[in-house]
């Protein structure tokens, strides 16, 4: 056995085989090896049935299942080892409008991806699919490019395609132990002897928290039990092949819950069931090959009687036989691919409940971040580091089988799921619930999304479409805009990087130059080494050695371990968590510092307190640190604050507000305003796809200050001519429904970009999107079309920041005091 190399993999499924491969095709074959404890294949992906589907409502994970069965394809000719690749394309019905516009909002990402996406009526239906019975459906989408592949296959011949090009995989070797040398290496250990490599890859399905146990990570991975459904041949199936007649598309009844597809002369049914319970919660056996449970009828009967109903063939056929296996599950559904938190090149590649669909693209990926570098699409949505240490067993349990019963429901762009909630809620939750609040989540946080007011119910309204809510944060712009408004924002992640080393790190860390005088505030942003955005962060010189650092609260483990990566390890430099020690409360609008002179004895005007500088103030005996920024281009203050004085603060500020029109705003209010300033976001405008420059990020980017993370790629990227703009859009005739992001964005019919955001911004009145474009499409005024729920609607390249373009509202140009 070999006792050195790059890269040991372990796990000898099809996701593990995946990640070999396409390191050996990175030219790395000689130097990786991969550790099966069984043999290929024996845990879940010997009795997966299969299934390709392209269809992802997320960016990154669409990317991944398209580059995958594009893989498929072409892997029998470069091998010469058959994978069973049955193209027979895919039909996803609707059984209603909102599920229309689900596939609607779909069509328009696979649209921007490059998948293919046709759309059905029933009439059609029923030609593609003779034996559906069409009654109920509204319509469908199909996708010609998918279909279904034999797993063990697939994964023999990416085996055969990594040998091929030098990889070693060693079979019937368990990994034992895995530890960390002085030097950093990592030395995997098997009853056959150690190999010591740089990176490991830990692909092991079911055993995901097993292994990581060996590493001290808690991975957000538990399995959920997973059925389906083999019949005995049907007659007409056996007369179609018989015919010569194609074999019928995978059809899936997203209302039913079902999928379903020929096999042998019959069918396999697979459905998501609602009670299906998680498994293996302290991790399988270490002999649990090829292992499957005990059948569960009455869970299937539901999905029986809907799947009779659609296709009454299926009713008239005896069951051969019921799978019911592990299938492994994270609290959102989606795989965990990229690097673990707080270990170097220790890779996670796990979690995958469509681990024969996303393989090929997750493998892909991994080779091009281990050997490059970095990642080259945006992988937010599968980033392992999105879940914190909220993610305990007893939460995993209940949000994966959530996940699970959730596959089909309809993925409504403002959803909410009800497990595990509340988790974290910050002190004045309860007040804000008093106050109408209609709550989100964001990394295990309870956040005010809108408040319900007047009567109306203090529920969500979910839809693709403009909704109840939509009037709610009307008001609440407004009353930002008149009079004052207060915001939740104790989920931001907060941290302290201090020390004698701190500047000259920050320094160099981020693009932007650090605030020079101590108070002063920049924003500034962590590039990768390609010159992409990875990260934002609020930055305060607290002192001249000391810096606080605010970033997006659903980022908190992902900026922190970023940051932390990058840190000098010779102890110059000290990181301090913040997050839930610290809360923020943000007091925005005309009238926020009539509000905050009336509780606090600080002088607030424009010359003792200049926009973008923070003071150290006190308001009601508790001491908080006032920021004057937002993010919603209005006059006022964030006040961060130890938590314990939260409700000190909150009850000074409504006590002194009420005659001012002091209200509470969210979420929703608040990002409908940082539209109309053109603010970007993180994971949406701002990404590792594009660089700072493509997001029009230049004043923030400061070359001439010296070496930064992400500076050379960066020039060279302009150097080369950028591939992509960031515009502001103002989008025309919509009257229901505005762009959610990912919307084509086409020029004559020719897709010439994507919006990455969208909504409606209630100050200018006007229905406005965020988007990239090719940079011959970027010249104000330009009129290009974007497609909203699959209409057309003209879309104008306006100047950034619509509303309030010079900035004098938040400046308060008009203020007496200046
Ligand atoms: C009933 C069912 C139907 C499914 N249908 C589909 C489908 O149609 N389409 C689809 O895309 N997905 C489907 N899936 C999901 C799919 O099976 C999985 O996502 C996929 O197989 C995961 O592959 P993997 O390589 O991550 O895990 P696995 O195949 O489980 O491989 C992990 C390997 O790691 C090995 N291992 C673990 N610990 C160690 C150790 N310490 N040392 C050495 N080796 C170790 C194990 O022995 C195992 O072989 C289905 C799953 C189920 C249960």
């Amino acid at each position: 056995m070999k006792s050195h190399a790059k890269v040991v993999v372990i796990g000898g499924g099809v996701v593990g085989v995946s990640a070999l491969y396409h390191l050996a095709k990175k030219g790395w074959g000689d130097d990786v090896v991969l550790l099966e404890k069984a043999e290929l294949t024996s845990g879940s992906t010997w009795h997966a049935a299969g299934l390709l589907p392209l269809f992802n409502m997320s960016y990154s994970v669409g990317q991944i299942h398209k580059y995958s069965v594009n893989l498929y394809q072409e892997l029998e000719k470069e091998t010469g080892q058959p994978v069973g690749f049955s193209k027979v394309g895919n039909l996803r019905l609707a059984m209603n409008d909102d599920r229309m516009d689900e596939y609607y909002q779909y069509a328009a990402t696979a649209k921007t991806i490059g998948i293919d996406v046709r759309f059905l009526t029933p009439k059609e239906i029923k030609k593609l699919w003779p034996l559906c019975n069409i009654d109920g459906l509204v319509g469908g989408i199909f996708h010609p490019d998918d279909g279904y592949i034999q797993p063990a296959d697939l994964t023999q011949a990416l085996a055969k395609g990594a040998r091929g090009r030098g990889a070693t995989i060693y079979r019937k070797t368990q990994v034992l132990a895995i530890e960390q040398t002085s030097s950093g290496a990592w030395r995997v250990k098997t009853p056959d002897g150690d190999i010591t490599c740089e990176h490991v890859i830990s692909a092991t399905g079911n055993y995901a928290r097993k292994t990581g146990e060996m590493v001290g990570l808690d991975v957000p991975v538990i399995p959920v039990e997973h059925q389906f459904i083999v019949t005995e041949p049907h007659p007409e199936i056996i007369q179609r092949q018989k015919n010569g007649e194609p074999e019928l598309g995978v059809l899936r009844e997203a209302d039913g819950s079902w999928y379903l597809r020929e096999e042998n002369g019959g069918f396999i049914l697979g459905p998501y069931e609602k009670g299906a319970p998680c498994c293996y919660v302290d991790g399988p056996d270490p002999r649990a090959e090829y292992e499957l449970f005990q059948e569960d009828i009455d869970r299937l009967a539901p999905h029986i009687e809907a799947a009779m109903s659609r296709v009454p063939a299926f009713g008239e056929v005896g069951i051969k036989q019921v799978y019911n296996g592990a299938i492994a599950y994270t609290p959102d559904g989606n795989p965990i691919i990229g690097p673990a938190w707080d270990l170097d090149n220790f890779w996670l590649n796990e979690g995958h409940s469509f681990g024969i669909t996303a393989a090929g693209g997750a493998g892909w990926q991994l080779a091009e971040w281990i050997v490059e570098g970095e990642p080259t699409i945006d992988m937010l949505g599968v980033e392992p580091r999105r879940f914190g240490d909220y993610a305990t067993k007893d939460y995993l349990i209940a949000k994966n089988e959530e996940a699970y019963s959730h596959v089909f429901v309809i993925h409504y762009p403002d959803e909410e799921r009800p497990a595990c909630r509340p988790l974290h809620t910050a002190p004045c939750y309860k007040r804000m619930k008093a106050m109408g609040a209609v709550f989100g989540q964001k990394f295990g946080w309870e956040r005010p999304n809108w408040f319900a007011t007047d009567g109306m119910e203090q529920e969500d309204d979910w839809s693709f479409r403009r909704s109840k809510w939509f009037e709610a944060i009307r008001k609440e712009v407004a009353n930002v805009t008149e009079n004052v408004g207060l915001l939740d924002m104790t989920a931001f992640a907060k941290c302290r990087v201090s020390g004698p080393g701190a500047k000259k790190f920050l320094d160099q860390f981020v693009a932007n130059s650090l605030p020079r005088k101590i108070g002063g505030l920049a924003l500034a942003h962590a590039l990768n080494q390609n010159g992409g955005i990875h990260s934002e962060f609020t930055i305060r010189r607290e002192a001249d050695n000391s810096f606080y650092l605010v970033s997006a609260g659903a980022f908190q483990r992902l900026d922190h371990d970023y940051l932390c990566k990058q840190m000098p390890r010779d102890n110059s430099v000290q990181f301090t968590q913040l997050t839930r020690s610290h809360g923020v409360l943000v007091v925005a609008g005309p009238k926020s510092r009539d509000l905050l002179e009336r509780v606090t004895d600080t002088d607030l005007s424009n010359d003792a307190f200049r926009w973008l500088t923070s003071q150290d103030i006190v308001i009601a005996d508790a001491p908080a640190n006032a920021m004057r920024v937002n993010y919603v281009g209005e006059l006022g203050w964030e006040l961060h604050h130890a938590l314990e004085h939260q409700n000190q603060i909150f009850d000074a500020l409504f006590a002194a507000g009420e005659d001012l029109g002091l209200k509470p705003f969210g979420i929703r209010a608040m990002d409908s305003m940082r539209l109309e300033k053109s603010y970007r976001m993180v994971g949406t405008e701002l990404s590792i796809e594009y660089s700072a420059y493509e997001s029009v990020m230049d004043r923030f980017v400061k070359t001439d200050k010296g070496d930064f993370l992400g500076r050379e790629a960066l020039l060279a990227s302009k150097d080369a001519g950028l591939n992509n703009l960031l515009v502001t859009l103002e989008v025309a005739d919509v009257d229901n429904a505005d762009a959610l992001g990912n919307n084509a964005l086409t020029k004559d019919g020719t897709v010439i970009g994507r919006a990455t955001g969208g909504g409606f911004g209630f100050r200018i009145n006007k229905s406005l999107a965020l988007g990239m474009v090719k940079p011959e499409y970027a010249a104000v005024g330009t009129t290009l079309e974007i497609e909203i729920l699959r209409k057309s609607y003209p879309a104008r390249v306006v100047p950034d920041s619509p509303f309030d373009p010079k900035n004098e509202r938040l400046r308060d140009v008009n203020d007496a005091n200046k």
